[in-house]
């Protein structure tokens, strides 16, 4: 077997982060807590299964431009 460096740390074409504590996909939101509006688009607080808070920012589309 043949250690190649440019397919090191790679599984597949998935790119989405996983959560560290319990492997929930983060493009998941699996408790919306809050969502906020700013000019760059919608922030959202998430909670995960094993309890974690995140904050993830969707950006609408032509609403920075202006
Ligand atoms: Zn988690």
């Amino acid at each position: 077997m043949d250690t190649d460096p440019t397919q090191h740390g790679t599984h597949g074409t998935h790119t989405s982060t996983r959560c560290s504590g319990c492997g929930w996909p983060e493009d998941e939101a699996y408790r919306v807590v809050s969502r906020h509006t700013v000019s760059a688009g919608q922030i959202v607080y998430t909670r995960c299964p094993c309890g974690r808070l995140r904050v993830r920012l969707f950006r609408v589309p032509g609403a920075v431009h202006g």
